[in-house]
């Protein structure tokens, strides 16, 4: 079966994460590689030190991230919720023509200690394909800004460090 457009996207959200962005844990370019499909809340894993992540592919209006992004299945989720485990998320942003626009990271402790991010949705009515399936949204506008780190592109960091010096050069400092 052909991937439809939205496993399209998530593959290509993958692939971007792996070609562009070192491991968080052991620093290897390239590493990051495809776990297969349906691996319960994790989407990638690095080849040498095991690290996990959940990569989240969107399609960004006017280059920003919206407040919501699109979770998966909610069960499998709280279920690690509960049990405490947190898988650090990548959010891929792609223009409409699908170009690369950002790579956002955030560490699993900063979802560890803002849970609330995690915003599950009513289950799907009767008359729907997946009867009560339940899905939930990651809630980005309550995660604290320190806690979102964007890998790409690169120049960001550099600007909002000039940004900065400028800062505190008006500052007289
Ligand atoms: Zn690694």
């Amino acid at each position: 079966m052909p991937p439809t457009a939205k496993q399209a996207l998530g593959r290509k959200g993958e692939e971007a994460v792996r070609l562009t962005v070192p491991c968080p844990r052991c620093g290897k370019a390239r590493h990051l590689t495809p776990l297969r499909a349906n691996f319960q809340c994790a989407d990638l894993i690095c080849k040498f030190c095991g690290f996990l992540a959940q990569v989240k592919a969107l399609t960004l209006i006017d280059g920003e991230l919206p407040d919501h992004v699109l979770g998966a299945a909610w069960g499998p989720q709280h279920e690690q919720i509960v049990a405490g485990i947190f898988q650090p998320l990548f959010l891929v942003g792609f223009s409409s023509g699908a170009e690369l626009l950002s790579i956002d990271y955030v560490p699993a402790h900063i979802l560890q200690a803002t849970p609330s991010v995690f915003e599950p949705r009513k289950p799907l009515g009767k008359t729907a394909r997946r009867a009560g399936w339940q899905g939930f949204l990651y809630n980005i506008s309550l995660l604290p800004p320190i806690g979102i780190v964007r890998l790409y592109p690169p120049e960001t960091r550099h600007a909002v460090v000039v940004t900065g010096e400028d800062a505190l050069k008006d500052d007289g400092l």
